[in-house]
């Protein structure tokens, strides 16, 4: 039984389209992450599912309830952080969670007794009476999640919540979404980064509004379709374009190297002549597992 329910979102901004047709389901207690680059209609998805938002066709709910007409049941179970910083970079830390307490009716011994349980996980007591403003990225993150958690929500929604955050940070982030999980809560977290899709139960990519493809992350890369070879050589312009010359190849920068597609049905064998005519030795050219950067590659270059 989902715990919250997507299904067909068709959404346009003054006749540009952002979200399309856009289906998926998440089970109470799992961490769900949609990934995708820049533009890809993550915000448009989580802004409807937080009732900020009307799509123009399909349906989500949460819970049951409908996420346009029954809002008002979701409201007090959803901790929502949004991707621009939503804290009042005036007050301290304190002062912004106490302002969270009174919007969410979290007040007295309660709210002293919450206040302790989040600055537990998030380690910002230290920093309790600096301003927001003066906070790291990282440290900012954890502040806005901690208000989001004021209400002890069931489902938690976050948008890009380490976009911009150094990489310490963001794994000290997803620790501390891991730790929620195990508390039971349930979370969407869209994200640009390919390398936190691990830490998820399931990932959704997205693309151009679109999903691209779902699974579990060990499961994702087996999507990817034909062999792939690391390039040993040097990962220039230039050679990426020559490789790219040959129509059964799609080569690609990928870190210090580059990576080499043969298209599926295709073998090394077939290729090596016109790789070396092209004066490329084939022992630069070494088979390796794809992993869900390079099924993710794939998929959007085929959409
Ligand atoms: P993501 O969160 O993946 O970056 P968004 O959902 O923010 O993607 O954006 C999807 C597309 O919709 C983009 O092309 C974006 O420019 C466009 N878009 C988003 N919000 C608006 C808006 N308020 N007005 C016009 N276009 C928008």
């Amino acid at each position: 039984m989902s715990f919250v329910s997507v299904q067909g979102l068709g959404k346009s901004y003054r006749g540009v389209r952002a979200v399309n047709d856009f289906t998926f389901d998440v089970r109470q207690g799992e961490v769900y992450a949609l990934v995708g680059p820049d533009g890809a209609g993550k915000s448009t998805v989580i802004r409807t599912l937080c009732g900020l938002i009307d799509s123009d066709t399909g349906e989500a709910s949460i819970n049951g309830f409908d996420c346009r007409k029954q809002f008002n049941h979701i409201k007090p179970i959803l901790g929502y952080m949004p991707q621009v910083f939503s804290l009042y970079p005036d007050l301290t830390v304190t002062e912004n969670l106490a302002f969270y307490g009174g919007i969410y009716g979290v007040v007295g011994p309660e709210y002293l007794e919450r206040v302790e349980y989040l600055y537990r996980f998030s380690n910002l007591k230290p920093f309790a009476d600096r301003r927001a403003q003066a906070l790291s990225g990282g440290m900012k993150q954890k502040l806005a999640l901690s208000c989001a958690l004021m209400h002890q929500p069931k489902i938690l929604i976050l948008d890009e919540p380490t976009t911009g955050v150094d990489p310490l940070s963001r794994r000290q982030f997803w620790e501390i979404l891991l730790q929620l999980k195990e508390e039971g809560v349930t979370i969407i977290v869209s994200t640009p980064y390919m390398d936190e899709v691990a830490r998820a139960d399931r990932a959704c990519f997205v693309f151009r509004g679109e999903k691209l493809a779902e699974g579990k992350p060990a499961e994702l890369p087996g999507l990817f379709e034909g062999t792939l070879y690391y390039f040993d050589g040097p990962p220039t312009m230039e050679t990426i374009d020559r490789l790219n010359r040959l129509g059964d190849i799609r080569a690609r920068r990928f870190g210090g190297g580059v990576h080499v597609y043969l298209k599926r049905g295709i073998t090394l064998d077939e290729v090596t002549p016109a790789l070396s005519e092209m004066g490329f030795d084939i022992k630069d050219f070494n088979p390796i597992k794809p992993d869900l950067e390079d099924c993710f590659i794939q998929l959007m270059e085929e959409s």
